[in-house]
């Protein structure tokens, strides 16, 4: 069946679809842009499930709201571009899905339901703010 047109399609790098769902950031320090962009975004992937999602390689448009994005690189210590971008092959790999796939808000959601808590969150710097209690 063909897809109603779409107002909009996000474009994110894969642990922004993955991890913005579950993160909060009520008890983080953020810039107020930052703060306002990731609300909006995760707004988008929890709550509107029509919504087209196309996973691209590198900084996204969360990331140009993000202090920490120079030169379109991630440049937050201690992890920085390189590592994020290797973070974000393991997700989408687990997710077994590819760069340039686009999915609906609620099709990347019934994929990460089969996989999350994923791997990596064992090791996630960012555990506190998510809603995950046992891993
Ligand atoms: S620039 Fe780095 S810290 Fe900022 S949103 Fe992008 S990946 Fe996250
Ligand atoms: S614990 Fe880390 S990897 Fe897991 S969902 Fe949260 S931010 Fe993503």
């Amino acid at each position: 069946m063909p897809r109603q047109r779409q107002a909009r399609t996000l474009r994110l790098r894969p642990h922004h679809i993955c991890c913005l769902p579950f993160l909060s950031f009520d008890g983080a320090t953020l810039d107020e842009r930052f703060r306002q962009v990731l609300t909006e975004v995760k707004e988008m992937l929890t709550a509107q499930p029509n919504v087209l999602v196309t996973a691209i390689e590198g900084v996204d448009e969360v990331c140009q709201a993000c202090p920490s994005c120079i030169n379109d690189r991630c440049e937050s210590p201690p992890i920085k571009e390189d590592m994020v971008r290797k973070v974000d092959r393991f997700l989408l790999r687990d997710l077994r899905k590819s760069y340039g796939e686009t999915l609906t808000v609620a099709e990347w959601q019934s994929v990460i339901s089969q996989k999350w808590p994923y791997r990596l969150c064992r090791i996630c710097r960012w555990r506190e703010y998510c809603g995950i209690q046992v891993v």
